[in-house]
């Protein structure tokens, strides 16, 4: 691997100015690479992004016009986690000068190798504001976030790999009294509103890729698995259904999705050559099996989205988690022998609905509609405005604040409200918002608008209710033909 952690005699942590440095000179050393911007951080630090094409066309629409799957990868959301950062520097190098230069005949990649610039900076997890950006996928509150998905939306991405790393002691140690023993965690999307196309995809052609290249490598591997910072609660979470999990979003907003965690938060540099050669390695397997039969995925992934858009199937608002038991991989903190530890996992994969409902034809917003178009927007949903005023049956929510417990930070967030429908007929002024769900990403539409449904607009108050208000400004329209729109 050729990145700036390789290049002193020991490795070493790459600064934002060694990285953009490397980059610069890895754009005059090759034809294949737009060294673009996605934005500024809150600090003001730039926050690259590299645009990887055969003929290294430098803009969005010239590379959807090249045809290819377009194959995002991005890493340190979390900026204590820099193996995976450094992963998609080497990446880059490789794919701009090196090993991997001929798959660019076959796909364009993208990849932004450090969303969280000043967490890098200081060595801290989250964003300069306090937030984790890893949680803030569905809401988009934070600059960074935002101009992530602003790129998104100008080249769509059909597949999107984020790389992490994982805790190795901490709580681990504090609830076990072990450390964790595997080298990576995977994990693709796992909210229940992700089109099963996609979903398919992750598990038939990703999976077995990663698997292969896993086994290859000599790397022990693992499901991702989380614990909570509570002590008192032992169970194990394989990851999150939270919707504002990059994982779990991007895969609502119509691309396949999976999140890659090394063994790495906490123990500085130890290991850094081998955490980083995982990255690079995995991504590399999932580059080629893309390449391999582009084509084939492109289709794939047209046909998920397009069965997402006709989608007429029952919505799940809100799910509870299966739970069972299973032995977690730890290692002896200090003799390194391997202690396979019982523990409860809290189940993503097994979903079991709870609030079920007909879907609508679409939504409409009566209240901050422009801010409301505007982050649904980011994040590939199409909405109409209503051309005329006029009155239409709707179904509408009657709300019931409920306490938090776990706040918005969470993997698994509680419903910050609760509802009861009821049919109504209502005015409906020119100028609302008309969110229609036959669409790809009608998931996003719906975890944003169902007030019950975790993080959504009405529960964290993007779109805001009046204290003594008990109607949501947001209503279900069934029957859509009755409204003029534009
Ligand atoms: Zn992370």
């Amino acid at each position: 691997m050729d990145s700036p952690a390789f290049r002193t005699p020991e490795p070493s942590i790459t600064s934002h100015e060694a990285m953009l440095e490397f980059l610069a000179a890895l754009v005059r050393e090759s034809g294949r690479l737009w060294l673009g911007s996605i934005g500024r951080s809150t600090q003001g630090r730039d926050i690259p992004v590299l645009y990887l094409t055969a003929e290294g066309v430098s803009d969005s629409a010239a590379i959807r016009q090249l045809g290819r799957p377009i194959f995002w990868l991005m890493a340190q959301q979390h900026g204590n986690e820099p193996a995976g950062g450094e992963a998609m520097l080497a990446l880059a190098a490789a794919l701009a000068t090196g090993e991997l230069a001929a798959l660019l005949g076959r796909i364009s990649v993208v990849i932004v190798p450090r969303v969280n610039v000043d967490g890098a900076a200081a060595d801290r997890r989250v964003l300069a504001s306090g937030a984790d950006a890893n949680r803030d996928h569905l809401l988009l509150s934070q600059p960074e976030v935002r101009a992530l998905h602003a790129a998104m939306r100008a080249l769509p991405p059909d597949v999107v790999f984020d790389h992490h790393e994982f805790s190795v002691g901490r709580r681990w140690i504090e609830k076990f009294n072990g450390t964790q023993g595997a080298d990576v965690m995977i994990l693709e999307g796992t909210h229940p509103s992700i089109p099963r196309g996609l979903a398919e995809i992750a598990g038939s052609l990703y999976r077995p890729a990663l698997e292969a290249a896993i086994l290859e490598a000599g790397l022990s591997s693992f499901d991702y698995v989380t614990t909570n910072a509570g002590t008192a609660d032992k169970r194990v979470s394989l990851g999150g259904t939270a919707p504002g999990i990059a994982r779990n979003a991007f895969g609502l907003r119509g691309a396949v999705s999976y999140l890659i965690e090394t063994r790495g938060v906490g123990i500085g540099l130890q290991n850094f050559e081998r955490r980083v050669a995982t990255h690079y390695l995995l991504a590399r397997a999932v580059l080629a099996v893309t390449a391999a039969d582009s084509v084939g995925l492109q289709d794939r992934v047209a046909a998920a989205r397009a069965e997402s858009a006709a989608d007429r199937s029952d919505l799940i608002i809100t799910h509870e988690a299966g739970e069972r038991d299973i032995d977690l991989p730890l290692i002896d903190a200090e003799s390194g022998a391997p202690m396979p530890t019982p523990v409860r996992l809290i189940d993503s994969r097994d979903l079991r609905p709870v609030d079920v409902r007909a879907r609508p034809a679409g939504y409409l917003v009566l209240r901050s509609t422009a801010d409301v178009a505007e982050r649904l927007g980011l994040n590939e949903v199409s909405v109409r405005e209503v051309a005329a005023d006029g009155e239409l049956a709707v179904e509408a929510y009657e709300v019931e604040r409920t306490e938090s417990r776990k706040g918005r930070n969470a993997i698994n967030p509680d419903q910050l409200v609760r509802v009861e429908i009821r049919c109504r007929t209502i005015a409906v002024p020119a100028g609302a918002l008309f969110v229609p769900m036959a669409q790809p990403a009608a998931g996003i539409a719906a975890a944003a608008l169902e007030p019950d449904s975790p993080g959504s607009y009405v529960g964290v108050g993007v779109i805001p209710m009046e204290p003594d208000e008990t109607e949501a400004p947001v209503y279900r329209v069934m029957d859509a033909s009755g409204l003029a729109l534009r």
